[in-house]
């Protein structure tokens, strides 16, 4: 029997874009933050820093007055930083339109939340008193799924990373049948691979090589290795990396190759292409240098519950070699397009 088609009109599919997907001090790419799309539904996965997520919006043709939802996984300013910036540019949007202020929801573990709106206040921030009861923050424990909207749930997931005891989490994503897990920042944590067994795409964070492991699990972080591991575990059809270091200290593709020696069934994606129907991969920004002002949003991810077989059609033989086809066999799909 066939499933739900890729482009059916009747349910608006689901993307990621990758607004960044740098890490703290990388100044090649913007901090993270992610976009889950589905028709009007929109959820930040963290705001960066600074007003890169507005910009980052903005390139994708995604208005920021249009996202409704925030999760923020923990306090630390390249994951948070942008939030005030983000909240005030919609604010003053509205001044400048005479449209009502939108509401925002706002996502994090308690304690995360109490830390973010102390910082935001010791800043003497605007943006919780000019959005008022517009601005709500939810916190959930661990595990407790919220809804978003009809047919897309958050999860969140208690992570390992920094301060001790000072809250981190990654979320699990269903939208419409696929299952996205943002790992946030951590340390190699088990909770975070059980939260993605099953994914099709596991979104997780890396700091470096095996090379540097005590380093990188000593702040709070993992290596590529860490990464590839835990998706094979998971047994997640596909694994994007994201808070890359900058290439002075790590070639993107060593990354690369560093997680896919880890998940040999997984796929791990450098370069491909949109496809009709397809699930193909174009991360770029992923696996290069990307200029600050890149001139076109990229590493869009489209999720879709199809269960139509898939086949890539490349469209020249460099693309051949660059596309990668994913073959979920199950409820989700996913393709990514730049
Ligand atoms: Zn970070």
């Amino acid at each position: 029997m066939r499933g739900r088609v890729l482009c059916s009109t009747a349910m608006p599919r689901a993307r990621i874009v990758f607004l960044g997907t740098g890490g703290a001090l990388n100044p090649e790419r913007y901090q993270a933050a992610l976009l889950v799309e589905r028709g009007t539904t929109r959820c930040l996965l963290d705001t960066g820093g600074g007003l890169g997520v507005v910009r980052r919006l903005l390139a994708a043709e995604v208005d920021p007055s249009s996202v409704g939802h925030v999760f923020l996984s923990h306090r630390h300013l390249d994951h948070v930083g942008g939030l005030e910036p983000l909240l005030m540019y919609v604010f003053y949007q509205s001044v400048r339109t005479g449209q009502p202020l939108p509401s925002v929801r706002l996502y994090a573990l308690p304690g995360s939340a109490t830390a973010v709106r102390a910082s935001q206040a010791a800043a003497d921030a605007s943006g919780e008193r000019v959005f008022g009861e517009r601005l709500a923050w939810v916190t959930p424990t661990g595990g407790v799924a919220v809804e978003l909207d009809a047919g897309a749930r958050l999860t969140l997931v208690p992570v390992d990373h920094l301060p001790p005891g000072g809250e981190a989490g990654g979320c699990v994503l269903d939208v419409d049948g696929a299952r996205v897990v943002y790992s946030g920042d951590t340390r190699p944590c088990e909770a975070l691979t059980d939260a993605a067994r099953g994914a099709d795409l596991l979104v997780h964070e890396v700091g470096g090589l095996e090379s540097r492991a005590e380093l990188l699990h000593r702040v709070g972080h993992s290596t590529a290795a860490d990464a590839g591991r835990a998706a094979a575990r998971a047994g997640a059809r596909a694994l994007a990396l994201f808070h890359a270091p900058a290439a002075q200290w790590v070639a993107p593709a060593d990354l690369l190759a560093e997680a896919r020696r880890q998940a040999p069934g997984v796929r791990v994606p450098q370069r491909g292409r949109d496809d009709a129907g397809g699930v193909t991969i174009r991360k770029s920004e992923l696996v290069r240098a990307a200029g600050l002002e890149p001139a076109r949003p990229f590493g869009q991810c489209v999720l879709s519950a199809s269960r139509l077989p898939v086949t890539p059609r490349p469209r020249s033989p460099r693309d051949a070699e660059e596309s990668t086809r994913v073959s979920t066999g199950g409820a989700g799909r996913i393709r990514t397009a730049e």
